[in-house]
């Protein structure tokens, strides 16, 4: 399929075009995914959306598709094309006279050649004209832009202080007590101090950490395994080349810290489960060790994996947990959980998960015999740096995005049962916490009351 990609910016302040090569860049991305073949370039720089100046890039577009030169366009996101409700009018009528199929990078593919796919464009159409909800968008767009270009934006990070030239130019130099604490912090763990005793420590001893909040092992992580450290700079979870402040650790320091934080002999709360819905994910109610899968005698079920203390039907509690959940996740303000994702926020979380479950299932296996130490060491070797990435690469946003497709849905079972176990595990774990407490003695019929649903966050 030969496609054309259109891009426009209308409010691009700076005038560097960084607008529409940002655009351009995910509409390519798009094209080379599906496998299309890039036909023509269209593009239209800083022309204001309402002024009714004409597009010289839209026209060329239009024109091709009258052409028969393409059969495809494929724009960042609706607004991008139309300024105005005829405008949009005008598109309809060439592209149902052409067959030419539409797809953006922020709404998807647009089926123009049914009635209702023409009332969503000009429902969107609409919606586009109060512009602004998309600004904040844009913004967050060209903040990524200069991202990727080398330059550090917003507040500057800890282990640095920030010094204007006299020229103005932003530079970046090593604030001192705070990278020295930084390299005593990486010292200690690779040394063998734990994450946790190191964070009580922090905190008795009233050392400020770089939020001001309390010293937390996930902060205290990050401080020390950052690229940033070692001056690489770091777009999307991915490393993208040098930066252009001064390092504050050691090459081999950095390396080490790493490779100790990531042992997979080291304990982690990245925990739990597998092939079975709430394996590693479900506390038992008594001691508060990690539910597993187990067999009593020949009823599948969940048993504290620690002292035994509880044990339920596996079913059962699925049936109720899922029940539970999706209730939630079928009323009609889902959308409300959902924080603004893109697609390779979207890929990265549903990546976390998959792995996670990969992780949980050698963990079953082990426990259960299945592989031995040696295999389950290995297995665990190969998948925490991916599950690592993985994570980096989520956390731009959160894991929320593992909602995304229950926005709308008018089945959310059925959604649900689309899913692969890993991203149900994940929505599970993203919404609720769940206690298996003591059954009365002898019950023989399940009750729900004797599992506990918490629902996490402000759900
Ligand atoms: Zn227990």
């Amino acid at each position: 399929m030969r496609v054309a990609t259109y891009c426009r910016i209308s409010d691009d302040r700076e005038g560097k075009a960084l607008g529409v090569q940002r655009q351009r860049e995910d509409c390519e991305w798009l094209v080379q995914s599906r496998g299309w073949t890039l036909a023509a370039r269209y593009v239209d720089n800083d022309l204001s959306a309402y002024s009714g100046k004409v597009r010289p890039g839209y026209s060329q577009l239009l024109d091709a598709v009258r052409g028969g030169l393409i059969d495809g366009i494929v724009a960042w996101h609706p607004d991008r094309l139309h300024r105005s409700p005829r405008e949009l009018e005008d598109f309809l009528t060439v592209v149902e006279q052409h067959g030419v199929a539409v797809e953006t990078v922020r709404a998807g593919k647009w089926d123009l050649s049914t009635p209702s796919g023409r009332m969503t464009a000009r429902i969107l159409g609409s919606v586009a004209r109060g512009e602004s909800e998309h600004k904040s968008d844009r913004v967050r767009r060209a903040l990524e832009q200069r991202a990727s270009m080398g330059a550090s934006h917003g507040r500057v990070a800890y282990g640095w202080t920030r010094s204007v030239l006299p020229d103005g130019t932003k530079v970046e130099t090593v604030n001192e007590p705070q990278a020295a604490l930084v390299r005593d912090l990486a010292q200690r763990i690779v040394r063998g101090e734990s994450l946790r005793g190191i964070v009580t420590d922090l905190n008795a001893g009233g050392i400020p950490s770089p939020t001001g909040k309390e010293w937390g092992k996930t902060m205290l992580r990050h401080l020390v395994t950052r690229e940033r450290n070692v001056a690489l700079r770091v777009h999307r979870g991915e490393v993208v080349g040098p930066g252009e402040w001064p390092p504050i650790l050691e090459r081999g320091l950095w390396e080490q810290v790493r490779a100790v934080l990531t042992d997979p002999t080291r304990k982690t709360s990245t925990s739990s489960a597998a092939v079975h819905l709430l394996s590693g994910l479900a506390r038992c109610g008594v001691c508060g060790g990690t539910m597993r899968a187990s067999l009593n005698r020949t009823v599948p079920s969940y048993r504290c994996a620690d002292k035994s203390c509880v044990s339920r039907n596996r079913r059962d509690v699925d049936e109720f947990v899922t029940g539970v959940v999706l209730a939630r996740l079928a009323r009609a303000d889902v959308a409300g959980l959902l924080a603004p994702v893109d697609d390779g926020t979207r890929r990265a979380a549903a990546e976390v998960a998959e792995l996670r479950s990969r992780l949980d299932n050698a963990a079953d296996d082990y426990a259960d015999g299945t592989v031995d130490r040696e295999q389950f060491h290995r297995i665990s070797e190969r998948l925490r740096p991916r599950l690592e990435a993985a994570q980096a690469r989520a956390r731009v946003v959160d894991s929320r995005p593992l909602l995304a497709e229950f926005i709308g849905a008018e089945d959310a079972r059925k959604v649900w049962e689309a899913l692969p176990l890993s991203r149900q595990r994940g929505v599970v774990d993203l919404l609720v916490s769940i206690r298996v407490l003591r059954a009365a003695p002898g019950a023989r019929v399940f009750d729900p009351a004797t599992v506990e649903v918490t629902w996490k966050r402000s759900t």
